[in-house]
């Protein structure tokens, strides 16, 4: 199978100092009701790079370990993350630091600063997945859409397993996409 995995929240945390509410105001609908994400200000890079200092942002454990019980002679696994441009030497460091570029058949980064759900559209398209899985629902609900033969599961651990639509699935563990 050709799977697909989101960054940060499936295998790297977020601060616990910054709500939920903070990071979901990263995000605006136009007035169409449209998805459109805010490109931090130069400012609030510093502070974002900051908050990603290695201390703040730790591995999430179980799912690395899921990821590396994945059989590699079955599988093909891609890296699809919308991490901004001004992130990118942190994150050059986090692949170095987990050795992601070992696990992954293939890593992309936003780097170029697109809008995250046209971004991933575009890499989903492009690399034709069997499932992919994250943590934001606004985006997979935008993918989803647009890609109807990927599987999409949203990694959400408050929430029941159950099928939110068509093609998206909410799962509480990594485990569960292949359930
Ligand atoms: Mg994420």
């Amino acid at each position: 199978m050709r799977i697909g995995f989101d960054l940060d929240k499936i295998f790297i945390n977020s601060p616990p100092f910054i709500p939920d509410a903070l990071i979901t105001r990263l995000y605006m609908k136009k007035p169409d009701g449209a998805l459109e994400y805010r490109i931090p200000s130069k400012p609030e890079q510093g502070l974002r790079r900051l908050s990603h200092l290695p201390v703040f942002r730790p591995p999430i454990p179980e799912n690395l370990a899921f990821l590396k019980s994945i059989p590699k002679d079955k599988n093909k696994i891609y890296l699809i993350s919308s991490r901004f441009k001004f992130l990118e030497g942190q994150t050059n460091d986090l692949v170095k630091k987990y050795r992601l570029d070992k696990i992954f058949e293939e890593m992309y980064f936003n780097f170029e600063n697109r809008q995250p759900h046209i971004f991933k559209n575009k890499v989903l398209k492009k690399l034709n997945l069997d499932l992919y899985i994250d943590d934001d629902l606004s985006l997979l609900n935008y993918v989803a859409k647009e890609n109807k033969k990927t599987k999409f599961f949203w990694l959400n651990h408050t929430k029941k397993n159950h099928r939110l639509a068509d093609n998206i699935f909410a799962i509480s563990k990594l485990s569960d996409i292949f359930k």
